[in-house]
């Protein structure tokens, strides 16, 4: 509260405090029941490749549809899940509902679409991480490289010797590994060179300034030369403008995922969408720069 404003604005404040609190409390509780009352969802978003404009894969993003609290987004719950053992409760029902998906998009001749999923430092550091993983992938009866995990910077600062060598573990396998929101955290380029991921996501904030600035462009680019030096390719998140597009193109970025090409959508649409590519053959359809 501003100085000055008075004693009752302290109390306001402070009363908010305790709303929050208690309201945090009640949707920890409600979502620790939220699988087995079916409120959770994943919807899926396209990532498309920047050179032919065929969808590659999808990254499965989770929603929770709560009966008491109405639709929740993910940076709301997702932080809350966080603080206890409900999140590889959680974690687990995704890992092997994506795996469901991509079953399903192989049954349905689609192709090798790959199925991405987030994955928090919780899960990660618990000893059944990777059996969890194998099991889902056992049986939903997929390919390994059909999943890919998807962990950000700050999720392995702690515990890095450890998780290194789950990953080993899983892309020894064949399952795919990408590194999450790249740029807003903490990792150094030793450090990157040491993780055995395959692909860099750059966060939607940096591609948001390419087309505002030459000295942004520069460094997107830069970071893309410099992931093809280390083999690693690249995404950029959160695309929305045709503009932008158009420059990633230019920077040799491999993939693109935003809402210029598809908002998160739920499986029976993503799977329409995936169709309608496929029919109209420019795969990119109408927001493809080289069509
Ligand atoms: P993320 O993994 O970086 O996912 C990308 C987020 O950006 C998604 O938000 C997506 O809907 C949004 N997005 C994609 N394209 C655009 C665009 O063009 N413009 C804008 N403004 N936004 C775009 P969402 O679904 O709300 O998820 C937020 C975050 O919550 C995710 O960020 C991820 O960190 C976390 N999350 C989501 N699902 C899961 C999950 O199953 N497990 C875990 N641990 N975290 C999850
Ligand atoms: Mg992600
Ligand atoms: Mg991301
Ligand atoms: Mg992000």
């Amino acid at each position: 509260a501003a100085k000055g404003s008075g004693k009752n604005t302290w109390r306001f404040h402070e009363a908010s405090l305790q709303v929050t609190a208690y309201e945090n409390m009640m949707l920890k509780r409600d979502l620790r029941e939220a699988i087995e009352r079916g409120e959770l969802s994943l919807q899926y978003q396209p990532l498309v490749d920047a050179q032919s404009g065929c969808v590659v894969s999808f990254e499965a993003l989770l929603r929770w549809t709560s009966s008491e609290h109405g639709s929740v987004p993910p940076s709301r719950f997702i932080p809350l899940a966080e603080e206890s053992d409900t999140i590889r409760k959680i974690g687990k029902w995704v890992i092997e509902e994506a795996c469901r998906f991509a079953r399903k998009l192989s049954a349905m001749g689609k192709g090798e679409i790959r199925v991405s999923v987030n994955v928090s430092p919780r899960q990660l550091v618990a000893g059944d991480f990777v059996a969890i993983v194998c099991k889902a992938i056992d049986r939903a009866g997929i390919k390994p490289n059909q999943l890919e995990i998807e962990i950000t910077e700050n999720a392995l600062i702690d515990s890095l010797e450890d998780s290194n060598d789950k990953f080993r573990e899983l892309r020894a396998i064949g399952v795919g590994l990408s590194l999450d929101d790249f740029g807003t955290g903490y990792s150094s380029l030793t450090y990157l060179r040491s993780l055995p991921v395959e692909t860099l996501k750059i966060d939607k904030s940096f591609i948001d300034l390419i087309v505002s600035d030459e000295a942004q462009l520069q460094f997107i680019s830069s970071i893309v030369d410099m992931a093809h030096v280390l083999r690693l390719a690249v995404v950029a998140e959160g695309v929305e403008t045709k503009e932008q597009l158009e420059k990633l193109v230019k920077c040799q970025c491999d993939f693109i995922q935003g809402y210029l090409f598809s908002h998160p959508l739920p499986e029976k649409e993503a799977i329409l969408y995936l169709d309608r590519l496929i029919a109209e053959g420019t795969r990119g359809g109408a927001n493809w720069p080289r069509s």
